[in-house]
């Protein structure tokens, strides 16, 4: 029999990418999206989309039995930094509440594996570059400390099930993996990111180099790095949601709680970036050399040894300018797909 997994947040960038590999797969995918920031058109042909927010927790406790539900990858969430600092109780709502409200639906209808989209946000400013899973979380914004305090009610809750002596087979288990800057889109063009307004690296420099912004701006000169740009680590979109597919494997084979990185291992500036983006569209961009943006720590890279212990993982798409030029092809394909396909 096919197995059903729950994907909330499947219409939007990474929760689309991985609902698409997950049928691939074979599996039976349920998108649950309240389309806040995601598309309709961006749910992959073949899952079956419901139109709900994930904190609708009477809603899901029906959804969940009906279709025969057996893991949860819960992506839905607010991801812009910035905009938890200003208005942090959305993103304790909806980050937090909503992931509270998603494992008592698991906890009430027997669903024992879960998916948490966690991220490098949760370190804060790391002391150790690379950084490993075991490092101090300090986060230094609400939304690091939003998925920080998932990954708590997570491990509290598989640790409950250990302490009530439950049998193995019967125990909740979750992977929270820790997503460092995800970029990028599919190969052949097809999917890709499409929030509007976007803040991140690659993203707004496509939209500079297709005409979209006049300029884009370095946010900050003089970091203590070789070019005095901040460095992060970049990993595609597709080798990510891989990473989801290999971790529902995991669960199934029966494998215990984990919390993983999900990062090539090494890093790229900011001007490596820009360069990257100008050589794959083969344009000039307007850069403007701005201040620092306030909580960007200077260098974080992955220590990536623990998910390859776990997890039988493997990228492939560990290429900048693949990883940029991917996020250009979409980029430029992206309002003529919207329009051919809003309808759809
Ligand atoms: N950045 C930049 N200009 C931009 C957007 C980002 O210089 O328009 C820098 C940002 O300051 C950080 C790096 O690029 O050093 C990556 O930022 P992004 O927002 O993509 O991801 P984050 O690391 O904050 O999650």
């Amino acid at each position: 029999m096919q197995h059903t997994v729950l994907v909330t947040g499947g219409a939007g960038y990474i929760g689309s990418h991985t609902t698409r590999q997950l049928l691939n797969a074979g599996y039976r995918v349920v998108v649950v999206d309240n389309l806040y920031s995601g598309n309709k058109w961006a749910v992959p042909e073949g899952a079956i989309f419901v139109e709900l927010d994930a904190g609708n927790l009477e809603a899901m406790r029906r959804l969940m039995p009906r279709y025969d539900v057996a893991a949860v990858i819960h992506f839905a969430g607010h991801i812009v930094v910035p905009e938890s600092v200003s208005d942090p109780i959305k993103y304790y709502r909806n980050n937090v509440v909503t992931s509270l409200q998603m494992i008592q639906a698991c906890r009430d209808t027997g669903i024992r594996k879960f998916i948490f989209s966690s991220s490098a946000a949760v370190y804060g400013i790391p002391m150790q570059i690379p950084v490993a899973e075991q490092a101090d979380t300090s986060p230094i914004n609400p939304y690091g400390f939003s998925k920080l305090a998932t990954e708590w009610m997570l491990q509290d809750v598989s640790n409950s099930d250990r302490i009530n002596n439950e049998p193995a087979s019967e125990c909740f288990n979750h992977v929270a993996l820790r997503y460092f800057n995800v970029a990028g889109a599919a190969v052949d063009g097809s999917l890709g990111q499409a929030t509007p307004d976007a803040t991140h690296l690659i993203k707004v420099a496509c939209e500079a180099a297709c005409g979209k912004r006049d300029h884009i701006s370095i946010f900050g000169t003089d970091y203590d790095t070789e070019d005095g740009t901040c460095i992060r680590d970049y990993i595609h979109v597709e080798d990510l949601a891989t990473a989801h597919v290999v971790a529902l494997e995991y669960l199934r084979r029966g494998g215990e709680s984990r919390t993983l990185n999900c990062g090539y291992g090494h890093g790229f500036s900011v001007r490596d970036v820009l360069g990257a983006v100008q050589k794959v569209s083969n344009t000039d961009l307007n850069v403007i050399e701005a201040p620092r943006r306030t909580g960007d720590p200077p260098v974080l890279i992955a220590d990536k040894t623990k998910i390859h212990q776990v997890l039988d993982w493997q990228p492939n798409y560990d290429n900048l300018e693949l990883i940029c030029g991917t996020a250009y092809k979409w980029e430029r394909n992206l309002t003529e797909f919207q329009q051919n396909t809003e309808n759809r």
